[in-house]
């Protein structure tokens, strides 16, 4: 037996997850479910949004927790989808760490940012990027903000982000970047108004992300998969794009043409991802 074999497993005792995971075991032997009639539902059956399907809720709690798991989003940054039938609506959680977020969490949210049924719930500050982009972009279904680590220095670089590889396909179309003091001076680097969220919309164009200077990225798609899955390789992206120009040369990035081809190809078989992501999230294939 390795020597530290006592020593390493003193912490473990004392570590309190070691002893939730005895109750818990022992809960299941007994057939107690005490814990989990006191714990939210992660996802919905029944969705909190009238007129709207539960998987579309579904996917937004999905997709913040996943983008948290993989360090795209950390205590801050949202994920939002705009109303199926209302397209002047989105749908929001309440201001909530990504990681945290549970169906019961949504909420309705005007063009405006405001809240259809509040009910004393606190909202998002930078609640207006989602409002002012599905307004410029009747296409767009879904924004994801993030402050993703990978994609800072690029906000900040003269160095252009490009597509890598593949998955980032939709990069190839060109990466805007929206300065927030061009328009606005010197802020709080938070869009925290409508206009400043009219200002974000004109530098995405017809684009799929814009990076952020000093503050991060937005992307969107035409699904609430498509935006996540864009939001999450952007930052592998970036960070690979890094790597690569640190060997040295110039990298050989894909062609726009590759792009559009590539993005497509995505889009068709992004359910392979999703599922798996959704299996992590719920513990459940679908
Ligand atoms: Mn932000």
């Amino acid at each position: 037996m390795h020597p530290d074999t006592t020593s390493s497993r003193a912490p473990l005792r004392r570590d309190p997850r070691w002893r939730l995971g005895l109750v818990a075991a022992v809960a299941t032997l007994l057939g107690v479910s005490g814990a989990s009639a006191q714990t939210p539902a992660v996802t919905a059956t029944t969705s909190p949004i009238a007129g709207v399907d539960a998987t579309l809720v579904n996917d937004i709690v999905i997709g913040s927790r996943i983008l948290a798991e993989f360090g795209v989003l950390d205590g801050f940054g949202h994920v939002s989808a705009r109303h199926p039938t209302n397209p002047n609506r989105f749908l929001m959680a309440r201001s909530l760490a990504p990681a945290l977020v549970t169906a019961d969490d949504i909420m309705e949210f005007d063009l405006d940012g405001n809240a259809i049924d509040a009910r004393g719930r606190a909202v998002f500050l930078e609640r207006f990027i989602h409002g002012e982009i599905y307004r410029a972009r009747p296409d767009v279904m879904s924004v994801v903000h993030t402050h993703s680590p990978g994609v800072i220095p690029f906000s900040v670089s003269k160095v252009p982000l490009q597509a890598m590889y593949h998955n980032p396909a939709f990069l190839a179309a060109g990466v805007p970047i929206f300065d927030i003091r061009t328009e606005f001076g010197a802020t709080d680097m938070l869009v925290r108004n409508a206009a400043i969220g009219k200002a974000l919309a004109r530098s995405l164009g017809d684009k799929t992300v814009v990076l952020m200077r000093g503050h991060g990225d937005v992307t969107v798609g035409p699904t609430v998969k498509a935006a996540v899955f864009r939001a999450y390789y952007t930052d592998v992206n970036a960070r690979l794009q890094a790597q690569a120009i640190a060997l040295g040369g110039e990298p050989t990035y894909l062609t726009a043409e590759e792009g559009a081809k590539a993005d497509a190809t995505n889009l068709v078989v992004i359910d392979r991802i999703w599922n798996l992501w959704s299996m992590k999230i719920t513990g459940a294939s679908k």
